[in-house]
């Protein structure tokens, strides 16, 4: 009840800073006074006493301040330099603190009940843009009640038109949406096929339409999509000049101008141009289009996502909070394109919101028709609005791209290409990523407040005095600068996988395959920088490991790195076997699992003693035998094939045995036979 009010003073008072011309008669809201709550009571508690805590708040007195000559302001009621003093009489409104009673006679009543209206928060509201019965936001918990008195309870501001779009539409113009011509107040739906029809008279959709209000000359798309575009046709007025475009404004005697409100998410996509605004004629006419509202925009297109175009005079592109996206998606690379007569000037004014020319689009500024002109092209930013083009921003006047803040308290950030440069003061509005290859930089005398928000810096670099300012402000995604390397170590050493990282607060976790890389799994309590494999075993050798480092910005995932372990090995040389003594194999032998390898890689285990190579035995020559001169001995010798050095001897016992008796003329024969035993 006390914040509904209270937010109900808020909301007068931006208003009436706003608008300071404009009268509002809320006395009856002002003269309400001091604000009240009765939370905290009930029949156990009847009245807040001094042990409750409970004070009450008081509502704001307003300024009595008027605009003078000193103040700046009677002019222009925004460059009032006034602030509050004693005789202007501004109190602020105080909030006053809560009965703190807890009441547990009621509370044990309540029990099972924990929504009860009592514990509710409070609820505020949450627009930005002021609502009226014909736009209420749905998401804001006071707005969306029915019968809310939106002009007491929206805090919302009022919508900052430019003054040329609180006008109809030029005399002359012609207006198409998705090849529709819209020429007076009504609604056309949108199916997801972006097909554009008008709705039945009488009837609102509820979703997904268009709206064109012909009084203030005003577009609106609330989750619209347009995929079709104006054919050609000589035959249709501007079908020859903005036929392509989803949406075209067309002029040929005077101004093309059209204020875009968007609400939810709009899509123009399929098309040749997404908007094309044009003001033909070569000797009268500017271009004008405005795009507001806090919904957002993403038009492409194969030519040109948004065109803003005058022949005859000055082109203007204005964003107001809004979201927008352009993207190209032929070869033509413009997202946005404001075009001037040459010697005119070109406008781009993003104040509050986005606007972004995607992929590698640009945003670009063109004096005349030809490849250079004259002119001044302009882009300012306020209200901590972000521009991006992703493909530069340039133009064809020999007078280069002012950039500046105009006149408002904020400023903005303008990207061209991969270099953002800070203009004015800026609090962000949402993080802020300097990506790969891009950089951030203040221009002179802008400052950057990252507010409840990071600068998140994503492979691009921060000015160092930025990124000082901004402290702990400033997120750095992780960056693994050396990858853990392989590791070959003995069995039962020690091995230790290294990775090295820079980002904030980072996180590790180390993962392992025994797949080749298929799989991964957590290795569970491994989340350090080192991981240590105190005492390695063979059945280790050939997994992978790996680290994943991490943090609340972004996670990258390490080299892969191999273990492997090897056993202790000691080679035994090859022994040649000999006659009588086995040799062996070269093998190896592990010291510490004490297991036989044919390999020097310990890659094939062998049994024991299978290196053995049994001796050959002697490989003997034929004996020569030896008789003493009286026949009565023999020595039989023999020596080895395989070494002379082995040789054998024998000395028989001989018997002797005439086997031929002498005659007168023969001599008889006595045969000696000498017995060896077998060897
Ligand atoms: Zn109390
Ligand atoms: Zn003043
Ligand atoms: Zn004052
Ligand atoms: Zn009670
Ligand atoms: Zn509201
Ligand atoms: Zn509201
Ligand atoms: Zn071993
Ligand atoms: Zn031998």
């Amino acid at each position: 009840m006390k914040k509904r009010l209270f937010a109900a003073f808020v909301c007068l008072c931006m208003i009436v800073s706003l608008l300071p011309t404009m009268a509002f008669a809320e006395a009856g809201v002002q003269d309400s006074g001091i604000v009240t709550s009765e939370s905290g009571l009930c029949e156990h508690h009847t009245q807040h006493d001094e042990s409750c805590g409970y004070t009450e708040g008081t509502a704001e007195i307003p300024c009595s301040h008027e605009h003078n000559e000193s103040c700046g302001g009677l002019t222009d009621p925004e460059a009032c330099n006034h602030s509050h003093d004693e005789t202007c009489g501004y109190v602020p409104a105080t909030e006053g603190t809560p009965c703190t009673f807890v009441c547990e006679v009621c509370d044990a009543q309540d029990s099972g009940n924990p929504a009860t209206p009592s514990d509710a928060q409070p609820e505020e509201c949450t627009c930005e843009t002021l609502c009226t019965e014909e736009e209420i936001n749905a998401d804001c918990p006071v707005c969306s009640v029915e019968g809310a008195e939106l002009d007491k309870v929206c805090v919302g501001v009022a919508p900052m038109l430019p003054v040329t779009a609180l006008a109809a539409a030029p005399i002359g113009q012609v207006l198409y949406v998705g090849g529709v011509q819209i020429s007076s107040t009504g609604y056309w739906t949108t199916d997801s096929d972006g097909n554009v029809t008008a709705s039945t008279a009488g009837e609102t959709p509820t979703d997904n339409y268009i709206s064109y209000d012909a009084e203030n000359n005003v577009l609106t798309l609330h989750n619209a999509t347009i995929k079709n575009e104006l054919e050609f046709n000589e035959s249709i007025e501007g079908g020859t000049f903005i036929s392509g475009s989803a949406i075209g404004v067309f002029n040929k005697s005077g101004n093309a101008e059209l204020t875009i409100s968007l609400v939810g998410t709009n899509t123009i996509a399929n098309v040749g141009k997404g908007i094309f605004v044009l003001a033909s004629s070569a000797s009268t006419g500017s271009s004008n289009l405005t795009i507001q509202g806090d919904g957002s925009l993403n038009a492409s297109a194969s030519q040109t996502g948004i065109w803003v175009q005058s022949n005859g005079n000055n082109a203007a592109l204005c964003v107001e909070n809004a979201e927008v996206t352009a993207s190209p998606d032929g070869a033509v690379k413009n997202g946005v394109l404001v075009q001037a007569k040459d010697g005119s000037d070109v406008s781009l004014t993003v104040n509050g919101g986005s606007l972004t020319a995607s992929v590698n689009a640009n945003i670009w500024f063109q004096f005349g028709s030809g490849v250079s002109g004259s002119g001044t092209p302009t882009v300012t930013v306020s209200n901590n609005a972000i521009v991006r083009a992703n493909g530069g921003i340039a133009n064809t006047s020999s007078t280069s791209i002012q950039y500046g803040t105009g006149n408002k308290e904020n400023g903005g950030i303008v990207w061209n290409g991969t270099g953002g440069t800070v203009y004015g003061d800026v609090e962000l509005q949402e993080d802020l990523e300097i990506g790969e290859g891009e950089s951030l930089t203040l221009d002179d005398g802008a400052s950057l407040d990252a507010g409840n928000h990071n600068v998140i810096v994503d492979g691009g670099t921060l000015d160092e005095n930025l990124a000082n300012s901004l402290g702990d402000s400033v997120k750095y995604a992780p960056t693994i600068t050396t990858h853990p390397k392989n590791v070959e170590v003995k069995e039962k050493e020690t091995a230790t996988f290294t990775v090295e990282a820079t980002g904030s607060d980072l996180s590790y976790q180390w993962q392992q395959s025994t797949d080749n890389g298929s799989k991964w799994t957590n290795i569970t309590g491994e989340t350090n920088a080192t991981y240590t494999i105190a005492t390695t075993t063979m059945d280790m050798s050939g997994t992978q490991y790996r680290c994943v480092v991490k943090n609340s910005i972004d996670e990258v995932t390490s080299d892969v790195a191999l273990l492997k372990v090897k056993h202790n090995l000691v080679k035994i040389e090859y022994k040649a076997p000999t006659c009588t003594v086995n040799g062996n194999e070269e093998y190896w032998t592990c010291d510490t699992c004490d297991k036989y390898f044919s390999d020097a890689n310990g890659d094939t285990e062998i049994a024991k003693d299978s290196w053995i190579i049994s001796a050959i035995n002697h490989d003997w020559n034929d004996a020569v035998y030896t008789w003493d001169d009286d026949g009565s001995t023999c020595t039989a010798t023999r020596t080895c094939k395989n070494d002379s050095a082995h040789t054998e001897k024998a000395t028989a016992t001989v018997t002797g045995a005439q086997t031929k008796a002498p005659t007168c003329t023969q001599m008889g024969e006595t045969t000696y036979t000498a017995a060896f035993e077998a060897s």
